[in-house]
């Protein structure tokens, strides 16, 4: 039997995914491109109404073909909607998500006693609330490994629907992530993504990210690296900033900025200064040679004139972002801001993120060139493919008799970068 996964979202969503796909490998069901499998599970985000769209027309194209079981973020929030789309859908919230890892085996089970997949995923009896229970000892569909150490969120930001679908911050126990990571590295990893809803809110007996690293960083050889998802600034310290320098911690950086200027943060309940940021990029940009430091901004957010926009565009340029995930603003049902009038016509709101978007490309340019002739790392995912330390995707060049081996590091000049290629 088919199964094919399907992953909208976050990086914590990447990694739940990949838990799921190693328990149905696990029961002998065969990862399939899509319009071959007979089971398609849609991991959905609501972070924007694009990703709500998305998740609707691809639930919709699978269901032509597949059973459909969709979970995640929309789902849960929007469940009635998501079960109108086709009779074949079948819908798993968020605190019965850890429960489609033993989802195959009932499967297994139901079809050897004579019922339809239709009737064995209605069957199955949802049990599981272990928002950790994902631990993907083994991972299909990356070279490199994602250990959860955190989910939900306690801020509430003025757009943000994620915290509502996923509640309160929950943090993994320092001593279970320490050996979680250590199943890991004896497996043969030699990278670890560190992923949550809000990384930086970790907290395990009053220590915080900056505590856990540490801990991971006694526990795990030299060979081990380490990579963070995301860091929301309000919970970044000095503690955390000092693992920065660590050679095994990762020179690739990603901030949700979001706005800077001051008075839209305060109007999107963002619990941080603009210097605070500043400082996380200087210790960031202290502890490493040119890290790859990249960031989320929103364009058109309430409060947001001219005078406010320039704010942010300047600060952007200043700081030289390595990249911009840049969103135009979309009110969603449900948050505090949802209603507010105060915000630029989506005509002005569409023509800002463009300028967002050409100031990324321009800059991402500038950091690319800058690296040309650098030695870098780079670990291979696929073929000769893979990606650098500092986030560059690109492919290996071996000396002539040697191939690149799936999940190794080499390290060797960036000799191009239209394509980038890494010369051992
Ligand atoms: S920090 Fe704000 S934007 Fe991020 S998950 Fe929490 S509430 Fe949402």
């Amino acid at each position: 039997m088919n199964v094919y996964i399907y992953t909208l979202g976050c990086r914590l969503n990447q990694a739940e995914s990949e838990a799921i796909a190693e328990r149905f490998q696990q029961e002998g069901f065969r990862l399939s491109p899509w319009d071959e499998a007979d089971l398609v599970i849609v991991n959905s985000c609501t972070v924007t109404a694009k990703a709500e769209q998305k998740a609707r027309r691809m639930i919709r194209r699978f269901s032509e073909h597949s059973e459909v079981v969709v979970t995640g973020c929309y789902a849960e929030l929007e469940s009635s909607e998501v079960n109108a789309l086709s009779r074949k859908v079948t819908v798993f919230s968020l605190k019965e998500k850890a429960s489609l890892l033993s989802l195959p085996e009932h499967i297994v089970s139901a079809l050897s006693s004579g019922l339809t997949l239709h009737d064995a995923i209605l069957s199955f009896t949802r049990r599981s609330t272990d928002l950790f229970a994902f631990d993907a000892s083994s991972f299909q569909y990356h070279s490199r490994a994602y250990l959860k150490i955190q989910d939900g969120c306690d801020n509430s930001c003025g757009y943000c629907r994620t915290t509502i679908a996923r509640g309160p911050s929950v943090s993994l126990p320092a001593e279970e992530a320490v050996r979680r990571a250590l199943e890991i590295e004896a497996k043969g990893f030699h990278e670890i993504m560190l992923t949550g809803v809000n990384l930086t809110m970790y907290d395990h007996d009053g220590d915080g990210l900056g505590g856990l690293i540490e801990k991971l960083l006694a526990s795990l050889g030299g060979g081990m690296r380490l990579r963070l998802s995301s860091m929301e600034p309000d919970h970044v310290d000095d503690r955390l900033l000092d693992t920065l320098s660590d050679s095994r911690m990762q020179p690739h950086f990603h901030i949700p900025i979001q706005s800077a200027s001051e008075k839209v943060l305060t109007i999107a309940s963002r619990r941080y200064s603009i210097s605070h940021v500043e400082h996380i990029i200087k210790r960031m940009r202290a502890a490493k040679d040119d890290p790859f430091i990249a960031c989320d901004v929103i364009a058109g957010l309430p409060g947001e004139g001219e005078k406010e926009f320039e704010e942010t565009y300047d600060f952007l340029d200043r700081n030289d972002f390595s990249a911009m995930h840049v969103f135009p603003y979309s009110p969603r049902p449900g948050t505090p801001l949802y209603g507010m009038k105060n915000r630029a016509e989506e005509r002005v709101r569409d023509e800002r993120a463009e300028r967002l978007r050409e100031l990324s490309a321009l800059h991402s340019r500038r950091y690319l060139e800058r690296q040309k002739g650098k030695r870098l790392e780079i670990l291979v995912e696929n073929g000769c493919e893979g990606t650098t330390g500092n986030y560059l995707k690109g492919s290996v060049a071996l000396p002539e008799g040697r191939v690149p081996v799936r999940g190794m590091i080499y390290e060797g000049i960036l000799s191009s970068i239209d394509p980038v290629v890494i010369e051992v």
